[in-house]
């Protein structure tokens, strides 16, 4: 199949201060865009050429591998944000399972965070859900995706630095603090 680069749920200036427009332009419209002309070249002609991505990430390896994955994983982020019509956290399921099973909303946040903080070079940290409906927060280095072990997936933050080293430079953890304020909660407690 023919991959297509979705376009953005939001204008490019839309998450500014917290990201910027330049950083979403260059995060979505080169290197988001780029993962999808590269998977699009490789599929051509190999046996995921009729894949969709799901099955790229869990039977694929290599630069095909990589490359779905990056297209799912970018796809999966952006559309968690929204500046002007975000949504906190209401009470109902997925809001159950974060008191279940981490204690609190901040709790996990903060758990979260210092995960994204720690994770060493490029890749993701995620919330998932585990087969057996609890909540976990996973770190995945480069473009690994826990789709590929059984979980599913919830909320991502992108800790790769071309996510936040125009805006942030080496400060990380400054972009980590300011990618909650941009969490729309109503899409978080939907994919749960
Ligand atoms: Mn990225």
């Amino acid at each position: 199949m023919i991959f297509e680069l979705p376009n953005l749920p939001y204008a490019s200036d839309a998450l500014e201060p917290m990201i910027s427009k330049k950083t979403l332009e260059f995060h979505h419209d080169k290197h988001h865009a780029a993962y999808v002309t590269n998977l699009n070249n490789l599929v051509k002609g190999s046996k995921f050429e009729e894949a969709d991505l799901e099955t790229i990430i869990k039977y694929a390896d290599g630069g095909i591998f990589n490359n779905g994955a990056q297209v799912w994983n970018h796809t999966f982020y952006f559309e968690q944000f929204g500046k002007d019509k975000i949504h906190m956290l209401k009470n109902g399921a997925f809001s159950d399972a974060v008191y279940r099973d981490f204690g609190s909303l901040d709790i996990f946040k903060d758990k979260f965070s210092n995960a994204s903080k720690t994770l060493f070079g490029s890749g993701w940290t995620w919330l998932v859900k585990k087969p057996d409906g609890t909540l976990d927060i996973v770190q995945t280095s480069n473009a690994a995706n826990p789709m590929r072990d059984g979980l599913k997936p919830i909320l991502t933050c992108d800790v790769w630095e071309h996510a936040y080293y125009i805006d942030y430079q080496n400060k990380r953890a400054d972009y980590i603090e300011n990618f909650w304020k941009i969490i729309d909660w109503a899409v978080i407690a939907k994919r749960y």
